[in-house]
Parts: C-alpha cells; sequence; structure tokens
C-alpha cells in the first residue's frame, strides 16, 4: 500500500492563555498523496491556517501541538528539532502566504533572494543560483526576467510579487507547497491568473498543494478533493466536485449557497446565518447548532462523529441519521 505524501492524524493544537487553554483544532485528520491538489475550506477563526501552521511547525506561542502526529513521508515532524525541520521547510515543504511581502525582504533586490534562499539549501556556486532563479522567474511567467532580477519588491505591482513568491516556492522543487489564501490581497483579475499558474505549475512538475482559502469557488477550479472546517474541526470531506454538486454538511451547504453564481432562490434557502464562534465560545455538542436551521436535540449535547460513505466523511447528526434510513430502505 503506497504511503502518502503527508498524513495528519488526531491533531489538536491549543492556546495556554493566562487563565485558560483554548483548544483551537480538535481531532484533525486527513491526507495527500505525491501530485493530489486538497482545499482546506472555512471561514475566518475556522483553524485551516491553524491546520496548515502546524505541518511546518510554525504555531507560535503560547499556541503549541497537544496531541497527533504529522506525518511527512513516514516521519513524525511533530517530533523533529528545529534543524532538521529547516531543512524540510522551504526545501521539501514551500509555503506561500495571503501578502506576498511576508516572504518578500523589501531591502533585498528579487534575484538576491531567490539566490540567497538557493544558497541556503543546496551548494551552488553564483552563476549557477542565477541559472536556476532565472529559470524559475521564466516559469512563472514574469516578463522581463533579466530586469526584475535586480528590482526591489516595492518596484513591482501585488500580482508580479504574489508571482515572484511562487517562483522562491519552487526553487527548492518541493513536493508540497502549501497556499495560505494566496490570492486574497490581489485585484479580481489578478486572482485568476495566479489561480491558474499555481495549478498550472503543480500539474506540470507533479507537487501537492494544500490550498487553504474562505472561498469554495477557488478551491473548485483547482482541487480534487476538499476539506470544510469549522470551529477547530473537520466536519465534512469529499471529492470537490461532490462537495459542490451535493455538499451533505448543513455549513457546507451554507458556504456553496454563498457562492455568487448560485441562483437567488438557492441563495436565499441556504445562506447561513450568525457567525463563526470565537476559541473561547465554542458550544457543546455540534459547535455549528446555534446557526443550523436543521438542528436536533441531540446536536445540543453531542458531538457528531463522522458518518463515512463513497470515500467521503461528513460530521453531522441528521446525515448520520439520513445515512441509516436509506441503509435499512436499502436491505428491506
Ligand atoms: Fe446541524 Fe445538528 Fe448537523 Fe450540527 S449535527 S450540522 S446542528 S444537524
Amino acid at each position: 500500500m503506497s504511503v502518502a505524501l503527508l498524513e495528519i492524524r488526531n491533531l489538536e493544537v491549543r492556546f495556554a492563555m493566562r487563565h485558560v487553554t483554548l483548544v483551537a483544532l480538535r481531532d484533525v485528520s486527513f491526507a495527500i498523496n505525491r501530485g493530489e491538489r486538497l482545499g482546506i475550506v472555512g471561514e475566518s477563526g475556522a483553524g485551516k491556517s491553524v491546520a496548515a501552521f502546524s505541518i511546518l511547525n510554525l504555531i507560535s506561542k503560547p499556541g503549541y501541538i497537544s496531541a497527533g502526529e504529522i506525518l511527512f513521508e513516514g516521519r513524525d515532524l511533530t517530533k523533529l528539532g528545529p534543524q532538521e525541520m529547516r531543512k524540510i521547510r522551504g526545501n521539501r515543504i514551500s509555503m506561500i502566504f495571503q501578502d506576498p511581502m511576508m516572504t518578500l525582504n523589501p531591502v533585498l533586490t528579487v534575484g538576491t533572494q531567490l539566490t540567497e534562499c538557493l544558497h541556503a539549501h543546496r551548494e551552488l556556486s553564483e552563476p549557477e543560483a542565477r541559472e536556476i532563479a532565472m529559470e524559475r522567474l521564466a516559469q512563472v511567467h514574469i516578463p522581463s526576467p533579466e530586469a526584475r532580477f535586480d528590482q526591489y519588491p516595492h518596484e513591482l505591482s501585488g500580482g508580479m510579487r504574489q508571482r515572484i513568491v511562487i517562483a522562491t516556492a519552487l526553487l527548492t522543487n518541493p513536493w508540497l507547497i502549501i497556499a495560505d489564501e494566496p490570492t486574497t490581497a490581489l485585484d479580481v483579475t489578478i486572482q485568476a491568473e495566479i489561480m491558474d499558474l499555481l495549478l498550472e505549475l503543480c500539474e506540470s512538475q507533479n507537487v501537492a498543494l494544500i490550498l487553504i482559502t474562505h472561498d469554495l469557488g477557488v478551491v473548485s477550479q483547482v482541487t480534487e478533493r476538499a476539506i470544510v472546517m469549522y470551529a477547530g474541526r473537520v466536519v465534512e470531506e469529499a471529492p470537490t466536485r461532490e462537495i459542490v454538486r451535493a455538499a451533505k454538511h448543513p455549513y457546507t451547504q451554507g458556504l456553496i449557497g454563498a457562492l455568487p453564481q448560485q441562483t437567488e432562490s438557492r441563495r436565499r434557502l441556504k445562506q447561513i446565518r450568525g457567525v463563526m464562534p470565537a476559541l473561547t465560545e465554542i458550544p457543546p455538542g455540534c459547535a455549528f447548532h446555534p446557526r443550523c436551521p436543521y438542528v436536533l436535540d441531540v446536536c445540543r449535547v453531542q458531538l457528531p462523529g463522522y458518518s463515512i460513505k463513497n470515500g467521503a466523511r461528513v460530521a453531522c447528526h441528521m446525515v448520520a441519521a439520513q445515512m441509516q434510513t436509506e441503509a435499512k430502505e436499502s436491505e428491506s
């Protein structure tokens, strides 16, 4: 049986505040294979970025991983020291942040940043590093790469800067790219170009992609499988086209109902009322119950387990009851 490139098992992340310890991720499990594209979707505060940052051991204090495993090529990243982790970060796993200026150093030219990154991970002469950097700039369709090489980030447009960040992420031929809302800070017209570019590069180089976003529309364009998170927990996982076609969890249905291309009648039916609870106010039972149009008595007191069918899973009492009824009907 082939081993997943990355497998997260029962991950829990806590934040130890002065008077209370908050649980930011609970029992999060998922896996991604080589060359696969996985979307992690949810509103702000759902825990998607915490999940991504945990993979790279970038959770800063007072946050910490309190349980679970993060297996990358079979090695548990939660057990690695800072030096071993640095070798994996930016080498085998690259990250693309929402704001390109979080990655780019404003006082160094594009060329210096690219070649310094290469020197940090590989033994290369200056001309060799320059040649690879130029190749990567061409791959991300930067016009006039020779000229851009000597420019500073502030001399470039937002879209161009995000292309440079993608070029940087690709420098070391990573196996996995984690992109955290990579287009949110960009103009709408540029967003589609950047997503197309990421898709093209991941496909051509067989790089796996974890795309973190609040936008199910973007996930449906780029990924093959999606997980939906709510209040630090995975509430639904399925092939992306199945999620978009027939989401089962009421929260996912609400996200789809909010997509702009939905008809007005469907939007009225499905749009979610209320907001994601703060970590200090996560309700008992199903955390979504105060917002759920289908809430049952059991939802207020009991955390729903996963109902699994045809490679998909859903954490919802109502869906579990529907599946049981369907199973009984097919037996009789
Ligand atoms: Fe709604 Fe209950 Fe399902 Fe939660 S478990 S999503 S409250 S029906």
